[in-house]
């Protein structure tokens, strides 16, 4: 990443240097443009992030698969930049290590949740929206576990989710890794990218003829700036527009970020556990964590917690997801288990002041605000972020993409106003 001189002006300022910013930048490279990416943080990446906790271990505390991996444009970038990608199947399609979740109820429970999804496809015909968790059946006993897939998949659960988004969302079911980490195959991409770090925006002031940025760093100007920060920032109006735009903050308060959060354990001592294998923490309910054991055969394992239950083990207090995942795992296996695992690492993303959740989902009644708010503003300010996908919103992919169009747009109108400059 180029770090840059601070300027006070360029022809476009990119706010947020996450998949969706770098994306941007990049599309904007050798349009003899100035271009400056404004960050927040004092790194690249945003939500994708690796951090190697131990020579052996990169620890995605976002991003870690590469979903869609057969439309996922991050993969011919990896392949672009000679970067290996893994294409062991993921854990969730596996059967659970010893038996913990028996093939029987396995099964029943894949019924149900095929079912469930059916009754979602044939509701997103109709034009009235709802929230998903209408369409659970009635005493199904596999409800909670539906519900905590909600949980994973939309960082909410299916009270909080719209029919017409769970629809919405395309997943073609192929998901690869990058050994390194899906976070440093983000970061490499963004390198060549000019950004300006610990700068926050705090205002877009697009009352006049150039656009004024008010950040941490002090003030510049643009013509035309692409805005990619996660809903929540624009929700909460901690980042302001003047003069003001409600109809970007309703349909952010539309998209909020859910919570999803990650633990990486150490494993140590001898043990059976097969590479990339699967145990469910428990069954029968929806406040647990999921767990992937020894991915890329290391000695660890990564739990994954979603929804309220990932709220309340963050306002916990640090180290709450490693006990929450010793416990649930010695639960399962017995307490001599307690004696091989420690904790290395875990996420809080619901109470990272830049982030504020971890992916969107539509409410219900609000899967439009989608369009809403990827909708340009006086040709001048663009809106892009994984929030703004209309297929492939909650992902990396997606958001790098949004970014691509977000470039699309801008750069149609500057032709737009060449051509019908006068000679
Ligand atoms: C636990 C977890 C697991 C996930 N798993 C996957 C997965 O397996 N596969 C997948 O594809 N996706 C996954 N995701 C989602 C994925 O990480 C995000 O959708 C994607 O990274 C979002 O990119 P973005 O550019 O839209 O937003 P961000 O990455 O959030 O980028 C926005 C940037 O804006 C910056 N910013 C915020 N406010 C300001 C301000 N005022 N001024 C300047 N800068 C500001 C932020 O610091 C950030 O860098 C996961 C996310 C989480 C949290």
């Amino acid at each position: 990443m180029s770090e840059q001189r601070f300027p006070s002006s360029v022809d476009i300022a990119i706010i947020g240097a996450g998949a969706a910013g770098l994306g941007a930048a990049r599309a904007l490279e050798g349009t003899g443009l100035s271009v400056l990416v404004l960050e927040a943080r004092d790194r690249i990446g945003g939500r994708a992030y690796t951090k190697r906790v131990t020579p052996e271990i990169a620890f995605d505390v976002g991003c870690g698969w590469l979903h869609s991996a057969d439309e996922n444009s991050f993969v011919g970038i990896a392949e672009q930049l000679g970067i290996p990608i893994d294409r062991t199947d993921p854990p969730w399609g596996k059967p659970s290590y010893r038996d913990a979740f028996p093939p029987r109820d396995r099964a029943e429970f894949s019924e149900a949740i095929e079912d469930f999804y059916e009754r979602v496809w044939r509701a997103a015909k109709k034009k009235a929206d709802a929230p998903a968790a209408t369409l659970l059946e009635a005493g199904n006993r596999w409800n909670p576990m539906i519900d905590a897939i909600s949980t994973y998949v939309n960082g909410a659960e299916l009270d909080r989710v719209s029919i017409h988004d769970v629809e919405a969302y395309r997943d073609t079911e192929i998901n690869w890794r990058i050994r390194d980490g899906y976070g440093s195959l983000i970061a490499a991409y963004g390198a060549p990218c000019p950004v300006a770090l610990n700068c926050a925006v705090e205002l877009i002031d697009h009352s006049g003829a150039r656009i004024r940025l008010v950040t941490s760093q002090g003030t510049l100007t643009a013509s035309q700036v692409i805005i990619t920060v996660p809903t929540n920032l624009i929700a909460d109006e901690a980042i302001r527009f003047t003069p003001e735009l409600p109809a970007k903050v309703e349909s952010a308060r539309g998209l909020p970020l859910g919570a999803d959060d990650k633990v990486m354990l150490r494993l140590a001592g001898p043990h059976d556990f097969p590479a990339d294998g699967n145990l469910r923490g428990a069954m029968m309910r929806t406040a647990m964590g999921t767990y992937h054991l020894r991915p890329f055969a290391n000695d660890c394992i990564e739990g994954f917690f979603g929804g309220r239950f990932a709220r309340e083990l963050e306002d916990a207090g640090d180290g709450a997801f490693a006990a929450q995942a010793i416990d649930e795992i010695a639960e399962l296996l017995g307490n001599d288990i307690r004696r091989q695992l420690s904790p290395l690492a875990e996420s809080r993303w619901a109470r990272d002041p830049y982030a504020r959740g971890s992916y969107s989902h539509a409410l219900p009644g609000h899967a439009g605000a989608r369009a809403v708010l990827a909708a340009p503003v006086d040709d001048r300010l663009f809106f892009a972020g994984e929030a703004t996908s209309p297929h492939f919103f909650s992902t990396a992919h997606g958001a790098r993409d949004s970014g691509e169009r977000a470039v699309k747009e801008a750069m149609a109108n500057r032709g737009a106003k060449a051509a019908s400059a006068p000679a």
